[in-house]
Formats: C-alpha cells, sequence, structure tokens
C-alpha cells in the first residue's frame, strides 16, 4: 500500500507565518507593547522601508486593504462621480467595487489571451474614441494580474497622450519588473494589496499605495484618515482607511523576505514547466523583458473540472481564479459598462483557467509530488 497522501493546498498564508515565527511574533509583542496601535512608528518605518524597496523617490502610504489603495488614489486625484475608469473585467471583483466606491463608472475592457491583462490596443482605441453614453474618461488602472505586467508601454503612451492618469493595481504582483523596473514605479499611482495571500501579506487585512507626487501622496495620507492635516480638523473629505501597528510590525519583518520569496516562486514555476513540456498544457507564458512574480500559476483546460479532480487525487490542492468574470456577477451584470468589442477573451478565460498550488513555502517534496501529478496528465 501506498503512504496515505496528504494534500497539497492551493495557498497556505499559514505557511508563511510558521516561516517567520519567532520574528513575527518578537515583531507583534513589540507592537502591543509599544502601547501606540494606530499610525505610529511602525506604520512610518514600514511606509519608510516599502517606498525604498520601491525605489529611489516612491512615497508610501499604509491602507486599510488593497481595495481601499485604489480608491484612496482616485480621491487624492479628484476622481469620482462624472467621471469614467478604465479597467478589465478579468480581476478581483475589488477593482471594480474601488472605482465605484469613489462615485466613478467602471468600464471593463478585454484582456489579451496570452497573459490575461488589458488588450492594449482596445484601451488606445477607447482613449482615442471613447464610447458613447458614458462619463468622460479621466484615469486607467491596468490590473497586472498573476503576478505579470499588462503591456505597459502603449498603454502609458496612450494614456499620456488622452491625458489620463495610469494608476497600476499591483495587488498580485510585488517585485515584479517591465524593463528592469519595478511594477508600482512606472504609472502615476500604485495600489497593492497586503492580504495574507498575497506576495507580501499581512496577518489580517492591510494595503499601501506608492507614488512619486509628494503632493498626491501627502493629500491621500490626509484623506485616509477623515482628512486629517493636524490632529481634529479636516482640511479635505476623508475617509477611515489605516494600517494598524501590528500588521505594520508584521509586513516590516516579512519585506526583507519577499525578494527570495519570489525567487522561490519563479523556480517553483520552472519546475512546473519542465514538469508541462511536451504536454497537452501551454505553461504560463512569460513576458520579454519583465520578471513574473508568480502570483498565481494559471493553466486552463476544456476540461477543468476533471483534470482539477484528478489533480485533488494525487493530493494537489488547485484553485480558479477567477471563475465569474466582474461584468457577469449578478451585482454588475446588465448595469456595467463594456468596451465596443465585449469581453469574449475574458468569458472564454474564465470558463478554462485554474491554478496550481504556489506559495514559497513549498517544500522540494511537495514541489515533486505536484510535478509528478502534473507530468502524469499526459
Ligand atoms: C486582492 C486584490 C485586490 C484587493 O485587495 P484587498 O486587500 O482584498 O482589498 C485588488 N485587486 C486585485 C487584482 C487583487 O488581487
Amino acid at each position: 500500500m501506498n503512504a496515505p497522501l496528504t494534500m497539497i493546498a492551493q495557498a497556505d498564508p499559514g505557511a508563511g507565518y510558521r516561516a517567520l515565527k519567532p520574528e513575527i511574533d518578537a515583531a507583534v509583542a513589540r507592537a502591543l507593547n509599544s502601547g501606540w496601535y494606530i499610525l505610529g512608528q511602525e506604520g512610518a518605518a514600514f511606509e519608510r522601508e516599502y517606498g525604498a524597496w520601491l525605489g529611489e523617490g516612491m512615497q508610501a502610504v499604509g491602507c486599510a486593504n488593497g481595495t481601499d489603495a485604489i480608491a484612496l488614489i482616485l480621491r487624492g486625484m479628484g476622481i469620482g462621480e462624472g467621471a469614467t475608469v478604465v479597467t478589465v473585467s478579468h480581476t478581483a471583483v475589488a477593482t471594480v467595487a474601488a472605482i465605484e466606491m469613489v462615485g466613478a463608472t467602471p468600464l471593463l475592457l478585454d484582456i489579451d489571451p496570452d497573459t490575461y491583462t488589458m488588450d492594449a490596443d482596445e484601451l488606445a482605441a477607447v482613449l482615442e474614441d471613447p464610447p458613447p453614453g458614458i462619463p468622460p474618461i479621466r484615469a486607467v488602472v491596468a490590473v497586472h494580474i498573476y503576478g505579470q505586467a499588462c503591456d505597459l508601454g502603449p498603454m502609458l503612451a496612450a494614456c499620456e497622450k488622452a491625458g489620463v492618469p495610469l494608476i497600476e493595481d499591483c495587488a498580485q504582483c510585488h517585485g515584479a519588473t517591465l524593463g528592469g523596473q519595478m511594477l508600482g514605479t512606472i504609472g502615476h499611482a500604485s495600489a497593492f494589496s497586503l492580504y495574507p495571500t498575497k506576495n507580501l501579506g499581512a496577518l489580517g487585512d492591510g494595503g499601501v499605495l506608492a507614488t512619486r507626487d509628494i503632493e498626491l501622496a501627502g493629500r491621500i495620507a490626509a484623506i485616509r484618515q477623515y482628512g486629517w492635516k493636524e490632529r481634529y480638523v479636516s482640511s479635505l473629505i476623508g475617509i477611515n482607511s489605516r494600517l494598524d501597528e501590528v500588521q505594520a510590525a508584521i509586513l516590516r519583518t516579512k519585506l526583507p523576505h519577499l525578494d527570495a520569496g519570489n525567487a522561490r516562486r519563479r523556480a517553483i514555476a520552472d519546475a512546473y514547466d519542465a514538469a508541462l513540456a511536451g504536454g497537452r498544457f501551454t505553461p504560463p507564458l512569460r513576458r520579454a523583458n519583465a520578471t513574473h512574480v508568480f502570483h498565481q500559476y494559471v493553466l486552463r483546460s476544456d476540461d477543468r473540472a476533471g483534470v482539477m479532480a484528478r489533480l485533488k487525487a494525487e493530493g494537489v490542492g488547485t484553485g480558479i481564479h477567477y471563475p465569474v468574470p466582474v461584468h457577469e456577477q449578478s451585482a454588475y451584470a446588465g448595469r456595467t459598462a463594456l468596451g465596443p468589442a465585449g469581453c469574449a477573451e475574458t468569458s472564454a478565460a474564465a470558463k478554462v483557467v485554474f491554478s496550481l498550488p504556489m506559495y514559497p513555502e513549498l517544500s522540494d517534496a511537495q514541489v515533486e509530488q505536484i510535478c509528478g501529478a502534473l507530468s502524469r496528465l499526459g
């Protein structure tokens, strides 16, 4: 008889905690013992360290979650009611929710099926000739899905020509690069989720946004706390979206391990690519001149349920990111504007994509077990 299979989870944020437990426990104790729990030294230090990690001149502002990070950037730019914000339907619903939170109208474009990122040609066409019946386009939110860059060059050129800012949704791409530049430093501002399963994850909710624009960063820092520039006096219309000290202390502990974690994800992706070589599955396309950080390793199959069941029988957990495109979800269907070409590639992808286990703490033995199962899929 074979040894019983232990199931390998598709995501395992607890493994990220266990890997650094003594350091994280000490950081939590430090934050708790400080007696200061919201917007104190840990948060300020995390903002400094995250900005420095992103690169020269980057100002980082912590907030409550990645959705708020996008909404705060839009608010900081004065974008709300009476504005259209362009993004994609193939994303976490959070991207679209953030646009509606500030009162703006989302316009959802289709994706390039090879990279699952926004169709750059469609963006250029829509900026040049906006669809009728929607408010003027005031911003673009580019989603670097699964840990890989959008085709940012032409997208930025189209945005500059149209005079609208490009905001990067970096919730899945901490540490990824394009043309040697860190994602999150290329557009006008960028939003990062620090949800526990992200490449840099808190042990609770968290978010951080970044920009080179010092004035914008200052405005957003005020907006995230009731619009205060001085205590108890609101000079701007604000909200409450703060990163707490315990999460900031945990994030400061994890940040120095992020680059190594991303390298481990790439090594695991290389092993999956090799196990699939010559078979019927096409490994994820890696954009040339870019570093993919594999937030997800995504395959496609017309027999998705069957393949997922076979992998499960071999102890390999899988997930689907995402099973229903935003524009087909009942909260959005029938009332959300799409680009003139519709979202056919988005709808097609949602029916076939599935994600393999992917996190730095996967052991070599687990990776071997997964690769064995992949090679037996043929
Ligand atoms: C996770 C995620 C978000 C939202 O982040 P939260 O921290 O959950 O609010 C936004 N966009 C994308 C692409 C995401 O993956």
